[in-house]
């Protein structure tokens, strides 16, 4: 939405996914350029925002993460409620992650924003020598559901730029 201006966008961005799918890890990575390899499930911020300027506009992405609330696999609708887009995280060497991301997707279209745009963050794409989910499948998934797919690592920085790159473009073309 606009805040006023001419060009000055809002959006918020919800991070849905199983626990240590990697959710804080991308996130830090895109605001702060850091990885750690024993992030704490449950300390930090879940609320990050961050300023971006991209062509003429500026976005100010309001970044919600989740506190470990989703260990118990349910999170209250007001967390996803009002989002712009979300991404959904699951871990390539995890086919529970990947299953887990399917439900979060289903929960997303049944009770999200109609409007919701949905990416696909297939995380620790560095780990190849323990993936069990391939790359085509979460490639299919999303293009049965109209998602953005990527796979990402946030210990590398392999394609997390990419990935909010694209997040900043869908934002801006809604606004
Ligand atoms: P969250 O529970 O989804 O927020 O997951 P975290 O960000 O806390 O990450 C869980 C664990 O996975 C931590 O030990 C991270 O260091 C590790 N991790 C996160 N992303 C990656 C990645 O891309 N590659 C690897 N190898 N480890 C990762
Ligand atoms: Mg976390």
């Amino acid at each position: 939405a606009r805040t006023g201006g001419n060009k000055n966008l809002q959006a918020k961005l919800v991070l849905l996914g199983d626990m240590g799918t990697g959710k804080t890890s991308l996130v830090l990575r895109f605001v702060k350029g850091q990885f750690q390899d024993y992030q704490e499930s449950t300390i930090g911020a879940a609320f990050f925002t961050q300023v971006l300027s991209l062509n003429e506009a500026t976005i100010k992405f309001d970044i919600w993460d989740t506190a470990g609330q989703e260990r118990y696999h349910s999170l209250a609708p007001m967390y996803y409620r009002g989002a712009a887009a979300a991404v959904v995280i699951y871990d390539i060497t995890s086919m529970d992650s990947f299953m887990r991301a399917k439900k979060w997707v289903q929960e997303l279209q049944a009770q999200g924003n109609p409007n919701v745009v949905m990416f696909l963050a297939a995380n620790k794409a560095d780990l190849e020598e323990k993936r069990k989910v391939g790359v085509e499948e979460g490639e299919q998934y999303a293009k049965e559901n109209g998602m953005f797919f990527v796979e990402t690592s946030a210990k590398t920085a392999q394609n997390v730029n990419e990935l909010f790159y694209e997040i900043e473009l869908s934002f801006e073309s809604m606004s």
